[in-house]
């Protein structure tokens, strides 16, 4: 039976038309350990050009993430950026580094896909601010503060009974400062609620769920929630089956299910936005299996009663309204 009340959305269309941007993406970690991949595609990751294109994609925010018990983080780190610099070069026709919101707009108007870089666990900077700024001048538009563990100065999802610190500060004064964006990801409660206090930057959870819906360490209070789309910043829902639903088995629905429930907790979709962790999961749920099946997730929104304006502010509108104004 065909609801006649509502204006009918061809889904496809529009995730066509739709900026598509995705907060987080783990491919250079995934070509650091296997360096036969290539972003030119040759199937041995989730991510690569082709699929980014069949998914409509036009933003791809990229980390440089490394373990936090290795020699030198900052060291690896650098070998990522230049590994991305590589693949930017081996594919200008397709892709192309933005620093600005000027630039996401030019390399679009190019129709070329935009790449973003952000560096994803604060370790790597290994407490310096000149190491932080280095990965600002190459790009880094935002830091994930840590990873699950392993930061002298912020306390991870798998660390209780610690917080900032008097460096996490400066840390954090930096990145205000740069115009780089404090992602809340991989943070631990009692270390959120701290940066919550010591800033009142609009910050951003770029691939996180709701814990009300999985009671899982990696996904965020309802307060916690509410405070980061109160400063108008977005949480970035995340397709890793376990922080969706608890088991390796997900689906689409179980996205959606999170998106709904961020959405009736605040009121509205500004605060949503999308961060895929494709190359950072090892498994995927059903109906998105790598960045070709966006689409499906429009689809099911569109199919859950979204309008097509909560879509296009979901799919990308609400990460560039934040990226403006943190970054510029
Ligand atoms: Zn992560």
């Amino acid at each position: 039976m065909s609801d006649t009340s509502k204006k009918f959305i061809d889904a496809e269309a529009l995730h066509k038309s739709a900026i598509v941007v995705d907060f987080h993406n783990d491919f250079l970690e995934e070509k650091r350990a296997k360096p036969e991949g290539m972003l030119a595609g040759n199937n041995l990751f989730q991510t690569d050009i082709p699929r980014l294109k069949k998914g409509g994609v036009d933003v791809q925010f990229m980390v440089v993430w490394t373990k936090p018990d290795i020699e030198s983080p900052y060291l690896l780190g650098k070998q990522m950026v230049k590994t991305l610099q590589e693949e930017l070069a081996a594919n200008a026709n397709d892709i192309e580094l933005a620093k600005s919101y000027a630039d996401i707009e030019a390399v679009l108007a190019k129709k070329k896909i935009a790449i973003v870089l952000a560096v994803e666990g604060g370790y790597i900077i290994e407490n310096s601010l000149e190491k932080l700024e280095w990965f600002y001048n190459q790009g880094a538009r935002y830091l994930t503060l840590t990873w699950n563990t392993g930061c002298d100065w912020i306390g991870g999802a798998n660390e209780e009974n610690k917080g900032l610190t008097a460096f996490g500060k400066e840390v954090l004064n930096k990145l205000n400062e740069l115009g780089m964006i404090i992602d809340l990801s991989h943070v631990n409660a009692q270390s959120v609620d701290d940066v919550l206090k010591a800033t009142d930057a609009t910050v951003v959870a770029t691939h996180s769920g709701a814990y009300a819906i999985n009671a899982h360490q990696r996904n965020l209070s309802d307060a916690h929630i509410k405070e980061i789309i109160a400063r108008g910043g977005v949480v970035g829902s995340v397709f890793y089956p376990y922080f969706l639903n608890g088991t390796e088995k997900a689906t689409l629905a179980d996205v959606v299910k999170h998106i709904n429930y961020i959405r009736n907790l605040t009121g509205g979709v500004d605060g949503i936005a999308i961060g895929s962790d494709f190359d950072g999961i090892d498994i995927t749920p059903e109906g998105l299996k790598d960045p070709s099946e966006f689409p499906n997730l429009t689809k099911a929104l569109v199919a859950e009663g979204y309008s097509a304006e909560e879509v296009e502010k979901i799919f990308g509108k609400n990460i560039l309204r934040v990226f403006r104004k943190v970054c510029g």
